[in-house]
């Protein structure tokens, strides 16, 4: 008999956690059908309300329930990664609490592992009942990783997958700090099948992330999967020494033929002005790439377990 574990990342999700676990089940003859067994491992992500009650309760009626506790908050990126490393399945899906990925798509998603492929992703074709600004610069995010970096990080892409043990041994395998899953997935490689389907908004609770959030999450995305700003840097260093160098000669010819009438003090302060905003902005890129390497290099573990059942 084959094991499916299934990974679900819950932070301050008291009410979704039996209503996940409910929706679940509806699945289960499909399972029984396939010849299969499933784990449900929730990761307890330092949730401060009854999220590890509910995920006790439901231990105690079921013992296909698994718990892992951290002992505080390291993210929805440390959560997946813990339910990787300690899940036992010859697959593996990961799957968010609120619904948002719909349990109901698991038969199809198996048909293609039944094809050979040996991953199989999903990704949301729209963004309704999303701010309409953060659906915008999430699209120019996709656009922008694109062009910058080799990894393939596709537009909507969720990271609710079914994976093969191998594919999920590659992944553990990739201990970094920084982790930014959606581009580690496109780094391991292997054949992967799309499935695409249409957003559909959380069960209960409020989401996790805000405008700053997503923000700063998107420069972990770049830095850890581009080093293109930091070529963009050197590229503005040497423009910048270019047009230095054609104004020094255009001042010294026309300093001889027109004497020098010590004018031009404005456009000074706007030019140094400029350029040590260039100057700092690519010192500030540089440290970035500095800042993640110094926490690469601490070495960290990437989450601390409180309490597993
Ligand atoms: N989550 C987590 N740790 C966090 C933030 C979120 O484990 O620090 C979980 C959360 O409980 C949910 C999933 O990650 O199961 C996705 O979070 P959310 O629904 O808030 O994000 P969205 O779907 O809005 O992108
Ligand atoms: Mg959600």
């Amino acid at each position: 008999m084959s094991l499916l574990s299934v990974i679900i990342p819950c932070y301050n999700e008291q009410e979704n956690v039996p209503f996940f676990y409910e929706e679940f089940l509806k699945n289960e003859a499909f399972f029984r059908e396939r010849g299969m067994d499933f784990e449900l491992i929730y990761v307890n992500d330092g949730s401060r309300d009854a999220t590890v009650a509910e995920i006790k309760k439901l231990h105690e009626k079921d013992s296909r329930v698994r718990l892992i506790s951290f002992s505080r908050n390291f993210g929805k990126e440390a959560a997946m990664y813990a339910g990787l490393e300690k899940s036992k399945g010859d697959y593996v899906v990961i799957m968010d609490v609120d619904l948002q990925d719909p349990p109901s798509l698991l038969p199809e998603m198996f048909a293609g592992i039944d094809e050979g492929y040996d991953c199989v992703a999903t990704r949301r074709v729209s963004r309704k009942g999303e701010p309409p600004i953060r659906s915008f610069f999430a699209r120019r995010f996709y656009r922008l990783m694109k062009h910058i970096s080799k990894t393939e990080i596709m537009d909507g892409a969720r990271d609710y997958r079914l994976m093969t043990r191998q594919v999920v041994d590659a992944i553990v395998s990739m201990r970094e700090y920084n982790r930014f899953t959606k581009g580690i997935f496109g780094w391991v490689g292997f054949e992967t099948k799309w499935i695409e389907y249409e957003n559909i908004e959380r069960a209960k609770g409020e989401t996790k992330w805000n405008f700053w959030k997503l923000l700063i999450y998107s420069i972990d995305g770049i830095t850890a999967f581009s080093t293109m700003p930091l070529s963009v840097a050197a590229f503005m260093g040497v423009f910048f020494c270019l047009v230095a160098l054609l104004l020094i000669v255009f001042i010294v010819v026309r300093t001889l033929i027109f004497g020098d009438p010590v004018s031009g003090w404005p456009s000074l302060v706007c030019i140094i002005s400029m350029i040590s905003g260039v100057q700092l902005f690519c010192i500030g890129i540089v440290g970035q790439y500095l800042a993640k390497t110094y926490m690469e290099v601490k070495n960290r573990p990437i989450y601390l377990v409180k309490e597993e059942i």
